[in-house]
Parts: structure tokens; sequence; C-alpha cells
């Protein structure tokens, strides 16, 4: 909530001109088993395997609000395992912010 940048695909990624980012691990999940989330939010790899859809600039599609700023989820009850992993704070996330040009967070 307090900037999306690691609702973002890793500059990493985008070097390797791949397109995905987060995968969608289970299969059970209402992401995967309600058609209109599914056709939204999810996309599939060349493998075949579930990742959450990314609009052209590399942004989740279920990111709302502006990068930086005030942002929400628009699937958070339902968003996959990895992007309950990534702490504010942790290197990850500074990392993150540090590649979409955010300053790091005040970490109480
Ligand atoms: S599903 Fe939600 S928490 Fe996960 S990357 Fe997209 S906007 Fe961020
Ligand atoms: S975990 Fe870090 S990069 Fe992700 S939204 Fe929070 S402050 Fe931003």
């Amino acid at each position: 909530m307090r900037c999306g940048a690691c609702c973002c695909n890793p500059d990493e990624n985008r070097a390797e001109g791949f397109p995905y980012y987060v995968e969608v691990e289970d299969p059970r999940s209402r992401l995967l088993s309600r058609e209109d989330l599914k056709k939204r939010y999810v996309v599939l790899d060349p493998e075949g395997m579930p990742h959450l859809r990314l609009d052209p600039s590399g942004r989740c599609a279920a990111l709302r609000g502006k990068l930086g700023g005030n942002v929400s989820c628009a699937i958070y009850a339902d968003r996959p395992r990895g992007c309950r992993k990534v702490e504010a704070g942790s290197p990850r996330c500074l990392q993150a912010r540090r590649e979409r040009g955010i300053d790091p967070p005040s970490v109480r």
C-alpha cells in the first residue's frame, strides 16, 4: 500500500526481456478458479505457468493508484503467495524502490 514498487516487474526481468513476474501457484485459488479474475489478472508464460498479468509499463494489472504514492491491490485477499513475502524495509523492498526511482521508505 505504501508505494507499489514491488508490484512492478523488476529490472532483472526487464533486462532479460521477461514479461512475467509473480507466479500464481495455487490451482485452487480464486484467481485461477474465477474466470473473470483469471481473464483480467492472469497470463500464461510460454510453459503454461500462470503469472500475474502486467501492463505494458511492467505494473501488475491489479495495482491501483499512482506508483510511489498511495496505492492498493484490487485483489488483495486473493493475491498470490509471492506477493505476501515482500516486507517493507527489506532488501527486496529497498531494491524495488530504487529500481522504480522511489526514495527509501522510513522504516519504523
Ligand atoms: S496482486 Fe496485488 S500485491 Fe501482488 S503484485 Fe499485483 S498489485 Fe501487487
Ligand atoms: S514492500 Fe516496499 S516496495 Fe513494496 S509497497 Fe511496501 S514500501 Fe513499496
